[in-house]
């Protein structure tokens, strides 16, 4: 896969409206939406920096995957996504490549985007996310 850049930088929160007012107010940045995600059981909100994004979640279900990470950590950094073309086919090479996935095939994240996640036991433990249009 060729990744064009880092799309954006997931960081678990316990609230939105508590976290919020780091980014706004000491480093300046604007909240430009606020998103549910069902598939991921998260709220997303969004801060553009440059080229990357901030992707806050928070978790709207302790049993999904971002309750059950602040339940274990406190939150706090939780995945790094990249931008791709085409995520089917950025899969399908990865696994190629001898890469655990842990999505087959794509999923709808926010924004519009497919998304999928790659397993932390092949990306030296840190959770990779590629996502793109199609
Ligand atoms: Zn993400």
């Amino acid at each position: 896969m060729t990744p064009t850049h880092i799309e954006h930088i997931g960081i678990a929160v316990t609230s939105l409206e508590e976290a919020i007012p780091f980014y706004e107010k000491v480093l300046g940045l604007k909240c430009y939406a606020i998103e549910e995600v069902k598939d991921q059981k998260v709220k997303t909100a969004f801060f553009q920096v440059g080229q990357t994004k901030i992707e806050l979640l928070e978790s709207t279900d302790p049993e999904g995957p971002i309750g059950k990470f602040v339940e274990k950590t406190g939150g706090g950094m939780h995945h790094i996504a990249y931008a791709v073309e085409d995520v089917t086919e950025a899969l399908k090479e990865a696994e190629e490549a001898g890469c655990q996935l842990i999505d087959k095939t794509p999923r709808n994240g926010a924004e519009g985007l497919k998304i999928a996640f790659l397993h932390p036991k092949s990306t030296n433990r840190v959770l990779t996310e590629i996502c793109g249009k199609k």
